[in-house]
């Protein structure tokens, strides 16, 4: 029985942007800047659409929770070939106190409603850098989970999942329903071709509130200063490691 797929999809400052703080330090500038899906949900997307090549996948729902832009996202994953989108609705400000616990409450509720068998996040988001949605979106639904998958293969009733550790890999047999998280090396994901982004202004996109779903969105941290990292130093060039040791001496680093 093929499975039906749910993909995360965030909308997220694009990597190529140089990301600049508010002067009050309650965040990043966002307004005029450019978004993008999140370069590992692009990852996630594409394996859910080979996985519907090799007929592995019959059905795939891409989900982004955020902001009235996010419907972007959703159409550019249903460009890439995704079959239906659920936006959910996260106006400003209660956006920027968005936590994981959050999305993957989210995650969970609509992984049951939509009957889905796997639902296959990104890594980690590239801006809140945070790597727990999928975790705890396992936790919630108490699904298996194969996170920082760099191979998956349908095997018997499971999956087979390769996973990126630290210094190797490790496979891991995971049962279905189940959760995985994209990592790099899963795939390189394809560009949407002009044909495909018209097809993808036709397919089914369904809003959804928090409250629909019975989220609540109270938020569990205060960020309580945002900073930009130290300014680098210049270098000095030396001519010998004579040099270099004494000038260390000097500055005292050693
Ligand atoms: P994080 O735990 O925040 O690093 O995010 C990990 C993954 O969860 C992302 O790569 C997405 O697949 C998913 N995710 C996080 N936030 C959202 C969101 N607002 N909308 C859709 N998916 C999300």
């Amino acid at each position: 029985m093929a499975l039906r797929a749910l993909v995360g999809c965030k909308r997220v400052i694009d990597y190529a942007v140089r990301v600049r703080v508010k002067p009050d330090k309650t965040g990043v500038v966002t307004d005029g800047v450019k978004h993008s899906m999140n370069p590992f949900d692009e990852i996630a997307v594409e394996e859910a659409v080979r996985l519907k090549e090799k007929k592995v996948v019959s059905e795939i729902i891409a989900v982004s929770c955020g902001p009235a832009q996010c419907q972007e996202t959703l159409r550019t994953a249903m460009a890439m070939g995704a079959d239906k989108a659920i936006h959910v609705e996260i106006p400003s400000p209660q956006y920027e106190t968005l936590q994981p616990i959050h999305i993957a409450k989210i995650m969970a509720k609509l992984a049951t409603d939509q009957k889905a068998d796997i639902v296959i996040l990104g890594k980690q988001a590239i801006d809140d850098d945070c790597n727990q949605t999928a975790q705890m979106t396992a936790a919630f639904l108490d699904w298996p989970q194969g996170v920082f998958a760099s191979k998956i293969d349908k095997e018997g009733d499971g999956l087979t999942v390769m996973r990126e550790i630290d210094g190797g890999l490790e496979t891991i047999k995971v049962k279905l329903p189940a959760v995985i998280s994209a990592d790099l090396r899963l795939n390189e994901p394809r560009y949407a071709t002009l044909p495909n982004i018209m097809k993808a202004k036709k397919k089914p996109l369904d809003k959804k509130t928090p409250a629909d779903l019975g989220v609540d969105l109270k938020p569990r941290i205060q960020v309580l200063s945002v900073e930009d990292p130290p300014v680098r130093e210049a270098g000095a060039k030396v001519a010998d490691v004579d040099e270099l040791i004494s000038r260390l001496k000097a500055l005292g680093r050693i």
